[in-house]
């Protein structure tokens, strides 16, 4: 998600720490044998499982654009954590400030995997990682316009929960709960979407059609004319 508004600072409601390890069980990934401290070994670790969660090599990572088809699919589970995942994590923030965004979800740089980061105030210590997040529970309505990194130039006014209390894994396996209003409660909701295959411009209004008809049609020529190449 793209930020549009000055990022407000919000108090954390609430939040409680779960160990998933009591509650779930875990698919850690069976790992690749230790592989020593040479440098070389350990990027041949990495390489293989970052194959091993379907996962792109890092530096290639992009944001990936509308009509993009990755963004309507719905993601996948993510079973293993660690390593590969918070690599993946650190290049989906890189990623996620470099284009002065909010949020980014990982179909939106290519990635079928359930989760997305988000940092609502642009202070390092708020960046958050959520992994399988499901919001348990969701309350208020409030219209505001939303941006969206994979769709540059367009804005839509979206009606959201204005409270979200959401439940998500860490990248090593950890459940937690948080609760959380305004921005960051939004930011979620736009994420969780993005893994659903859900955009802003899927249900706009006339007035939101008419505003970003332009733009959609020059992400279109553009997708088209990159596949030619
Ligand atoms: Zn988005």
């Amino acid at each position: 998600m793209s930020g549009l508004s000055p990022p407000k600072i919000v108090t954390l409601v609430a939040g409680t720490l779960y160990n998933w390890q009591t509650n779930y069980t875990i698919m850690r990934a069976k790992s690749v044998k230790p592989c020593g401290r040479s440098p070389l070994r350990t990027a041949a670790s990495q390489i293989w499982e970052l194959c091993r969660l379907k996962i792109p090599p890092l530096s290639k990572l992009r944001i990936v654009l509308f009509p993009d088809p990755i963004l309507k699919k719905k993601a996948a589970e993510v079973s293993q954590f660690g390593e590969p995942v918070r690599a993946l994590a650190e290049r989906m923030l890189e990623l996620m400030r470099e284009d002065k965004g909010v949020g980014l979800a990982a179909p939106q740089v290519g990635v079928g995997l359930r989760m997305f980061v988000c940092n609502a105030t642009g202070e390092p210590a708020d960046d958050l990682v959520c992994i399988n997040p499901q919001l348990v529970e969701l309350s208020g309505a409030e219209e505001r316009e939303e941006g969206c990194l994979s769709i540059p130039g367009a804005t839509v006014t979206m009606r959201r929960a204005v409270r979200a209390v959401m439940q998500a894994i860490d990248v090593e396996g950890r459940l937690f709960q948080l609760a959380q209003s305004d921005l960051p409660a939004r930011i979620w909701q736009h994420e969780i979407d993005h893994l659903d295959g859900r955009l802003i411009i899927d249900n706009m209004s006339t007035a939101d059609e008419i505003a970003n008809r332009r733009v959609l049609k020059q992400l279109k020529e553009k997708y088209r004319a990159s596949r030619k190449r």
